[in-house]
C-alpha cells in the first residue's frame, strides 16, 4: 500500500483514517467515510484497485467532477474513464468489460441504466469496490438532495458481496442512517474523521450599509490578490454576482462569474479560466459548487449570510485544500436574515419551513457570537473541540474585552420577561430605548412600564448584540411561532432575574464593548 501511495501519488504516508478505510475495503467490508472537505477521501477508493489489480466503480453526481478526477488520475498513470457522456460511452463500456480500467466513474443514472450483461462481464473481469461519492445526496435530510441518487437503492442486489463505500463531508446522524439504509450496507465500518480545517481562518464582518459593504469587499479582494492565490466570492443572488463583478472590473480586477442562468458553455468556460489561474477571482452563486478541486484557493468570501452552517462549512471549505493557510470571511448585514425568512414561506411543508428557519438561526448565531467561531462551527457539526480558543479566528485573535454586564443584562431580561414571549427582539429593545413608536402605546401600554426608556444610552444594535451574547450563553431562547421569531427567557435566565432581584447575583461577565 505504501509503495503504491508513493509511486502513484507521491505521498509518503497515509492519513490515519485513510489506512483504516483502505484496509477494511481490502477485507471486503462496507465502509461509510465521513470527513471534512479536503481531508483526502478520494484516496480511499483510489488505492484498493491499484493494490488488487481490479476495477473500482465510483458513482459521482456531476460530469465535470468526474472529468477533473479522470484527468488527474490519468496524469498519475492510473487507467481511468467515466460513463455518462453519450459520445464516448460505448467505447468506454467495451473497454471496461474487458477490465481495462483501474477506476471507472459514472453518474447514478448511468449506473442504473447499464444492462445486467455489462455488470456480469465486469464481474468476470474483476471488480473490487463500489463507491458512492457525495453520498449525502441520497438523503432528503442532507443539504443537497439529488433524486437520481435514490435510484441506487437496488444496487446491492446487482453487486452482492462487493464492498460498498459511501463517502461524504456532511453527515448528521439522520443523513448517515439514510445512506446506510438506502445503499443496504451491511454492518459498515463507520469512519468519522475530524471536520476541523486547522489551516483555515474564520472571520465575520458586519456592515450597516450595502454601499460600504461593496467598497470594503473590493478593497479586501485587491489586498489579498497581491499575495497571490485565488479568491471565490459567494453571493446570494445573480444580481449581486453582476454588481460585484462590475465593481471589481471598475477597480481593475478581472473576475469570472458563474451562476445557474448562464448557459452551459459559458459556465464551463468560466470554470476553466478559474482553474487555470487565468482569472484570479470567481464571483458566483452557490451553483459554483461541488467539484471545485482547486488546491490554491486562498480566500472564500461570503457576501451575505449562507442559508445554513452546513452549506457554509462546505462552501468556505473550498479554500486551502492544499493545507496552506487560507481565509474564510463572511460579510453580512442584518437585512440578510429578514429577507431569508421570506423565502421560507415558499417551502412546501411546515416541517421543512421550520428546518429552514432553524438552519438560518444557527447561521445568524455564528455571525453574532463573540466566542471562537471554529468551535461554534465544529460544535454545530457535532464535533467537540479541543480547547476554548482556536487562535485562528477573528474572535480568538481580537477578543473583545470582558465587562460586567449584570445591570444591562438585567434590564434586557426583565424587559423581555414583560413581553411574555409574545415578541421578537425589536419590541423589548424599543421599550428600553424609550421609542415613541405607536406600537408602544397600542400594545399593553408598554410606554407605562417602569423599564421604558431605561436603556437609552445604548444603540439598538448594541442591545441586539447583548441579546446574541445572552442567547449563546443560555439566558435567552429564540423560538419560532407562526413563522415569527420570538424571544423568551430560559430557566437559567429566570434564575438570574430572581437572584438579581434579591441582590445576590454574581456579576455576569461578557465580551462586550460598553
Ligand atoms: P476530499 O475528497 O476529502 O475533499 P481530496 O481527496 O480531494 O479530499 O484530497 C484533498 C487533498 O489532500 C488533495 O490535494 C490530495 O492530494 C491531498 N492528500 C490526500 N491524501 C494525502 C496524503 N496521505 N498525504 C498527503 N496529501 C494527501
Ligand atoms: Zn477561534
Amino acid at each position: 500500500m505504501e509503495a503504491i501511495l508513493k509511486r502513484y501519488f507521491g505521498f509518503s504516508a497515509f492519513r490515519p483514517y485513510q489506512k483504516e478505510v483502505i484496509q477494511a475495503i481490502l477485507r471486503g467490508k462496507d465502509c461509510l467515510v465521513v470527513t471534512g472537505t479536503g481531508s483526502g477521501k478520494s484516496l480511499c477508493y483510489q488505492v484498493p484497485p491499484l493494490v488488487v489489480g481490479k476495477t473500482g466503480i465510483v458513482v459521482s453526481p456531476l460530469i465535470s467532477l468526474m472529468q477533473d478526477q479522470v484527468m488527474a488520475l490519468k496524469q498519475r498513470g492510473i487507467k481511468s474513464e467515466y460513463l455518462g457522456s453519450t459520445q464516448t460511452d460505448s467505447t468506454v463500456q467495451a473497454k471496461a468489460e474487458s477490465g481495462q480500467y483501474n477506476i471507472l466513474f459514472m453518474t447514478p443514472e448511468k449506473a442504473c441504466s447499464l444492462p445486467l450483461s455489462f455488470w456480469s462481464k465486469l464481474k468476470k473481469a474483476g471488480i473490487c469496490l463500489f463507491a458512492v461519492d457525495e453520498a449525502h445526496c441520497i438523503s432528503e435530510w442532507g443539504h443537497n438532495f439529488r433524486a437520481e441518487y435514490e435510484l441506487l437503492d437496488d444496487f446491492r442486489d446487482v453487486l452482492p458481496g462487493l464492498p460498498f463505500v459511501a463517502l461524504t463531508a456532511t453527515a448528521p446522524e439522520k443523513v448517515r442512517s439514510d445512506i446506510i439504509n438506502y445503499l443496504k450496507m451491511k454492518d459498515p465500518q463507520v469512519t468519522i474523521g475530524s471536520f476541523d480545517r486547522t489551516n483555515l481562518f474564520y472571520g465575520v464582518k458586519f456592515f450597516k450599509r450595502p454601499r460600504l459593504f461593496m467598497n470594503e469587499l473590493v478593497l479586501d479582494i485587491s489586498k489579498y490578490l497581491a499575495s497571490g492565490g485565488s479568491t471565490i466570492v459567494y453571493c446570494r443572488t445573480i444580481k449581486a454576482v453582476e454588481q460585484i463583478s462590475k465593481s471589481l472590473k471598475e477597480a481593475g480586477i478581472s473576475a469570472g462569474i458563474y451562476h445557474a442562468q448562464m448557459d452551459k458553455e459559458s459556465r464551463a468556460e468560466s470554470h476553466r479560466l478559474f482553474i487555470r489561474d487565468e482569472v484570479q477571482v470567481m464571483v458566483a452563486t452557490v451553483a459554483f459548487g461541488m467539484g471545485i478541486d482547486k488546491p490554491n484557493v486562498r480566500q472564500v468570501i461570503h457576501y451575505g449570510c449562507p442559508k445554513s452552517l452546513e452549506s457554509y462549512y462546505q462552501e468556505s471549505g473550498r479554500c486551502g485544500r492544499d493545507g496552506i493557510a487560507s481565509v474564510c470571511w463572511l460579510y453580512y448585514t442584518r437585512s440578510d436574515f429578514a429577507k431569508a425568512e421570506l423565502y421560507c414561506g415558499e417551502s412546501p411543508t411546515e416541517n421543512k419551513r421550520t428546518a429552514i428557519m432553524e438552519s438560518l438561526m444557527a447561521a445568524q448565531r455564528y455571525c453574532s457570537i463573540a466566542t471562537c467561531r471554529r468551535n461554534f462551527l465544529l460544535g454545530y457539526l457535532g464535533e467537540k473541540s479541543q480547547s476554548e480558543k482556536c487562535g485562528n479566528c477573528d474572535n480568538c485573535i481580537d477578543s473583545k474585552k470582558e465587562h460586567d454586564m449584570s445591570k444591562e443584562a438585567f434590564l434586557l431580561l426583565a424587559c423581555i420577561q414583560s413581553c411574555r414571549g409574545k415578541w421578537g427582539l425589536n419590541m423589548p429593545v424599543d421599550i428600553l430605548r424609550g421609542s415613541r413608536a405607536k406600537k408602544m402605546m397600542r400594545y399593553d401600554q408598554f410606554d407605562k412600564l417602569p423599564l421604558y426608556g431605561l436603556g437609552r444610552e445604548y444603540s439598538s444594535n448594541w442591545w441586539k448584540a447583548l441579546a446574541s451574547q445572552l442567547i449563546s450563553n443560555g439566558y435567552l431562547t429564540e423560538n419560532i411561532r407562526d413563522f415569527y421569531r420570538t424571544i423568551g427567557i430560559s430557566a437559567k435566565g429566570e434564575k438570574f432575574l430572581n437572584s438579581a432581584r434579591q441582590d445576590c447575583q454574581p456579576p455576569l461577565v461578557l465580551p462586550m464593548t460598553s
